[in-house]
């Protein structure tokens, strides 16, 4: 889901002022956080992470333990907004409405940590903030702020209250998403999952006049470079191999190249090696994308 909205200049300064506090906080960050890095790219087990972060699993968490625990009024709501306060603290990012009542802390932290993990792999990305909100029947959805309808200021991701007051709500849809081939198949929870797409979605805006026209061309100009053979229909051929990237990715039946890299990006991050080949394609070509971006403006 995109939507553009001209926030002017003032942005742009914030922007910037983000993006010097994103980099001095990188450069002081613990070493732990850089088991992130290769984390990611692998199977997530939760002994490095556990460094930074304690991961809690999707789960009603807190809420449903077995033992009973007595809470004063609002005390899960401040644990949870020091809990998304920590990425203001680790990242410069703005945290709207995880103080709303009814949130479920194991989603909370769910999210935070899928931030944390792909902050950690790509500092540069321009997220201005992450909320709590309406996203209009979605898990997630992110917004892209441009000044003049041209130059990208940076990318908001809001994700679903239902969801996160509702994780056995958001563990259902998810695998039923899953089930039918919407989703590709993911190794961490459904939350963590979102996030992750989304985060696709804000690398895909860093370099989107370069990227999103030219996807499928590419696609095709690679599978018929590997497996072209003069005895096989090529046509054919290719669209079993496009298939395999999830449902999510195509739009009546036509690629849909903004929700492919976004799929694509989710799939190799959280399943590496084991995401499909057109993903891992993909997925190359949008990171390279957004980091030339960056060399662009110096960012790396
Ligand atoms: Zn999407």
């Amino acid at each position: 889901m995109i939507r553009k909205i001209d926030e002017g200049a003032g942005l742009l300064d914030r922007l910037i002022s983000v993006t010097n506090n994103v980099a001095h906080i990188r450069a002081t960050l613990p070493r732990g956080a850089a088991h992130y890095v290769r984390a990611a790219d692998s199977e997530l087990h939760s002994a490095d992470n556990a460094k930074v972060i304690q991961p809690v699993p999707a789960t009603a968490g807190n809420l449903e333990s077995p033992l009973p625990v007595r809470r004063r009024a609002g005390q899960l709501e401040r644990l949870n907004t020091q809990i998304a306060n920590g990425l203001t603290e680790r990242h410069g990012i703005q945290t709207y409405g995880f103080g709303r009542p009814g949130l479920d802390t194991g989603t909370i932290r769910e999210i935070v940590r899928a931030m944390d993990n792909m902050l950690a792999k790509y500092p540069h990305t321009r997220i201005l903030s992450i909320e709590i909100g309406d996203v209009d029947g979605s898990i997630a959805r992110s917004f892209e702020d441009r000044s003049s309808q041209t130059s990208l200021v940076g990318t908001r991701i809001a994700f679903s209250t239902k969801y996160a007051s509702n994780p056995r709500l958001l563990s259902e849809d998810t695998e039923q998403a899953i089930n039918r081939g919407h989703f590709s198949r993911r190794s961490e929870g459904p939350a963590y999952s979102a996030i992750v797409h989304e985060f696709g979605h804000a690398l895909t805006y860093e370099g989107r006049s370069a990227i999103v026209d030219i996807a499928e061309t590419k696609l095709f100009e690679y599978y018929r470079r590997k497996y072209s053979n003069p005895e096989s229909d090529l046509e054919k051929s290719y669209k079993d191999w496009l298939g395999k990237l999830s449902g999510y990715s195509f739009c009546k039946g036509y690629f849909h190249p903004i929700e492919a890299l976004a799929e694509a990006f989710a799939d190799v991050e959280m399943n590496g090696v084991r995401a499909t080949e057109p993903a891992k394609v993909l997925h190359e070509m949008l990171v390279n994308s957004a980091r030339s971006e960056w060399r662009k403006v110096r960012l790396t």
